[in-house]
């Protein structure tokens, strides 16, 4: 296994292994970047067939998580931890100790949140063995709606005001009467979906759970679809709400709406798809820009702050995609290629 040359190594400044005897723990946190500040990202469990695999996810998520603190303005870098392993069948509480002390021995280098596998309780275990540990308590939220660590309403407001600058940008209006798919009703689908109806748009929604499409029928008047149907629809606005690499060339062949804009990470099968929407005329909203209101919302609950100074914070994420669309279009290129550029300026690549 190689490190140094490793396809996903982009002078990484720090990676850590770390095997626990006593509790099977065997953790890598990968540090990206500190230009900004100490790093900050999820800390991940997952059964990886291979060490190669973690290696691999924790270079590259690690290395987002420094460009999406340097797009939401954060005094922050990227970081990520994985832990190898089933979760719901190896994971314990002294597991969850041995974590947090793995984490307290890069000093504060890193800050470790939630990701998939972990949970809020999980990660209080591990503060009781280091401070270093991010997202297990909201003091300050959105719109009055505690979040108990996870932090959907931050980033489903980010993601409500970015679709709707979006809008304003690409179709020269506000949101009364258009028409939004979103592909995933979950934690942050669903309550995109109270701002876009409360604004006015006509909803279209898919989920592999049918109680989260009847809900949302019920609550918003959406119009239901299969997952299937959900790209080819004769809407204004794609939301992906659900899982990453939907965006290939045959699902961007299909898309009739103009704009693209949702929560999903990694929504661009592969980055040369954003040239292929650009070529479409969709204008696409970096993933990682606006989808950045939750970890706007961790780094708020970590400093003194307010309910309106993270909210202002979170609104933000409109002006900076804003940055992107006109300095793609000056440059003619793709919005993502635009993201990266504009963020290794700000962390100084
Ligand atoms: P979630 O698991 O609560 O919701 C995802 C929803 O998508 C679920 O209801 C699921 O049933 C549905 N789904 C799964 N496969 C589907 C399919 N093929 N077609 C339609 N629906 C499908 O997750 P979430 O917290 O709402 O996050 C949604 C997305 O946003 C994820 O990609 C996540 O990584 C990203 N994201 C979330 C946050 C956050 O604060 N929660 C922050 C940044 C990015």
């Amino acid at each position: 296994m190689s490190v140094f040359q490793h396809n996903e190594f982009d002078d990484h400044e720090h990676l850590a292994f770390h095997f626990d005897k006593e509790t099977g723990l065997k953790a890598i946190i990968a540090i990206h970047n500190t230009n900004l500040g100490p790093s900050l990202g999820g800390c991940r469990m997952w059964p990886y067939a291979s060490d190669e695999e973690a290696l691999n996810d924790v270079l590259r998520l690690s290395k987002g998580m420094t460009y999406k603190a340097a797009m939401a303005g954060l005094n922050q870098g990227g970081g990520k931890a994985v832990i190898i392993g089933e979760p719901r069948k190896v994971k314990t509480e002294a597991m969850m100790r041995a974590m947090g002390r793995f984490v307290d021995s890069l000093g504060g280098k890193y800050i470790s949140a939630e990701d998939s596998g972990m949970s809020v309780a999980d990660l209080k275990i591990m503060a009781e063995h280091s401070q270093h540990i991010a997202g297990t308590q909201a003091k300050y939220h959105v719109f009055g709606e505690e979040a108990d660590g996870n932090p959907a309403p931050s980033t489903a407001y980010g993601v409500f005001v970015g679709l709707r600058s979006s809008v304003s940008f690409a179709l020269g209006r506000d949101l009364q009467g258009v028409k939004v798919a979103i592909q995933g009703l979950g934690h942050v689908g669903m309550r995109l979906a109270a701002h876009l109806h409360k604004a006015g748009a006509q909803l279209f929604v898919t989920d592999i759970y049918p109680e989260n499409i009847d809900n949302a029928v019920a609550l918003f008047a959406a119009t239901p679809v299969s997952p299937e149907e959900i790209y080819a629809l004769d809407v204004d606005v794609f939301a992906p709400c659900a899982m990453g690499a939907i965006l290939n060339p045959s699902s961007i062949a299909s898309l009739r709406a103009k704009v693209v804009a949702g929560a999903a990470n990694n929504q661009l099968a592969t980055e040369s798809m954003g040239q292929v929407l650009r070529d479409k005329g969709i204008l696409y909203a970096p993933d990682y820009v606006i989808n950045a209101g939750g970890i706007i919302d961790i780094y708020h609950q970590k400093i003194p702050s307010s309910h309106e100074a993270m909210r202002a914070h979170v609104e933000r994420i409109s002006n900076t995609l804003l940055e992107v669309y006109e300095r793609a279009n000056a440059l003619n290129l793709p919005t993502n290629m635009v993201a990266n550029q504009i963020a290794e300026e700000r962390f100084g690549r």
